[in-house]
């Protein structure tokens, strides 16, 4: 079998139209460019104000995975629509798994990625949980280095903290309406300029608590990082919205009693002593990356970090009694995001119209990280460029 895989030592300063040899040169990624690319003038319009999620990049990655011959077919084409048979799997069973990563432009042009082993590492996981094949860890970086490679004209200055926000994702992409893991998968990238999530200054976000919906449960797939956990969000973020909330905070599912994390992003409680507390990762938590470095980084700040349970009461009756001075939430696309009220069926606590000095400190210490101005001691990033 055959296994899409990278090497470490690509050549730098190709040619654009070069093909990049990819391991043990059994297979290699074919790079074919976009005879129509975004014009110039077009992309600066782009670039200067991107939001999110909104503009795709000229080319994305592709690769095929089938059970006889692994991972192949590993190309960089020009971005296009897909076509897909209406009994394509993924879309009657949801056999699907993503990433959620950016590519960061330094003062000085190099282009870095934040720790793009731990997406493959979490990739490979999340394609355990939900049978799909795993994608070797330095394939997944390869493609991602491949698409931003090509599309480094993409990649914006990093005035206002913007980005090329990357989204891997892999699918089952084979025609059968049998119920069983698929046969034949795709696996992609794609990438799409994102703009600075706070472009008014750190804004704090209210919760709605969902007392009624779970969006994870023991066993479920909670800690996998799949469409289908977004999906049953969706209808709670509904709720949220319709009750004057920006995001849901989920529960679980056993007790309904103990803080999991919101839709799409993990929390974090500081305390009145300076003590930082992050839920402990109980299964049906995505473990998120932003977490995980925040808390070696709020370590590093002097913060005594804890990760145990916390239950909604602590968070209620904190807030209101002053002991939680701040609370935040955190992921890759806001980085790190202040909570302000916390709302529910019958009440509401609030910490503030602002950011607190903790969530301040440490969101600006990971993004002076990312964007290469603060040295990198951890040595979280990955340079692409
Ligand atoms: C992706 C994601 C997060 C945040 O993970 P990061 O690696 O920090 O971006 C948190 N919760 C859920 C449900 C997620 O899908």
């Amino acid at each position: 079998m055959r296994h899409l895989s990278a090497s470490p030592r690509e050549p730098r300063g190709r040619s654009r139209s070069d093909t990049v040899l990819v391991m043990d040169s059994e297979l290699s990624i074919q790079v074919s460019l976009s005879a129509d690319p975004v014009p110039p003038e077009r992309l600066t319009e782009i670039l200067a104000d991107p939001g999110f999620g909104l503009h795709f990049s000229d080319h994305m990655f592709l690769a095929e995975w089938t059970p006889d011959r692994g991972w192949h077919d590993a190309r960089v084409t020009p971005y296009a629509p897909l076509s897909l048979d209406p009994a394509t799997a993924v879309l009657h069973y949801a056999q699907e798994i993503f990433e959620g990563m950016k590519a960061y432009r330094h003062r000085d042009g190099s282009v870095w990625t934040f720790r793009p082993e731990e997406n493959a590492a979490r990739m490979v996981r999340s394609s355990q949980r939900m049978a799909l094949p795993v994608l070797p860890e330095a394939a997944f970086v390869a493609s991602v280095d491949a698409l931003v490679r090509t599309d480094e004209r993409w990649v914006p200055e990093p005035t206002g903290e913007k980005s090329l926000y990357l989204r891997p994702f892999m699918f089952a992409s084979e025609k059968f309406l049998g119920v069983r893991p698929a046969k034949h998968v795709t696996y992609l990238v794609i990438a799409s300029p994102a703009g600075a999530y706070f472009a008014k200054g750190l804004r704090p976000v209210s919760i709605w608590l969902s007392e009624e919906y779970s969006r994870a449960g023991v066993g479920g797939t909670g800690a996998a990082k799949t469409g289908g956990n977004y999906a049953s969000s969706l209808l709670p973020h509904r709720e949220a919205i319709e009750n004057g909330c920006d995001q849901v905070a989920f529960l679980d599912t056993v007790e309904r009693r103990w803080v999991e994390e919101l839709g799409g992003m993990n929390l974090y409680y500081v305390y009145d002593d300076g003590t930082i507390v992050t839920p402990a990762l109980s299964g049906s938590i995505l473990q998120g990356i932003t977490r995980a470095s925040i808390l070696e980084l709020a370590g590093k700040l002097g913060h005594q970090v804890e990760e145990r349970q916390v239950a909604v009461e602590e968070w209620r009756d904190g807030v209101g009694s002053g002991r939680i001075t701040e609370v935040f939430a955190c992921g890759t696309a806001a980085v790190v995001t202040p909570v302000g009220t916390l709302k529910w069926r019958g009440g509401e606590v609030s910490s503030g119209e602002d950011a607190g000095p903790v969530t301040r400190q440490i969101r600006e210490a990971l993004v002076d990280i990312q964007y290469g101005r603060a040295e990198d001691t951890f040595g979280w990033m990955h340079k692409v460029l």
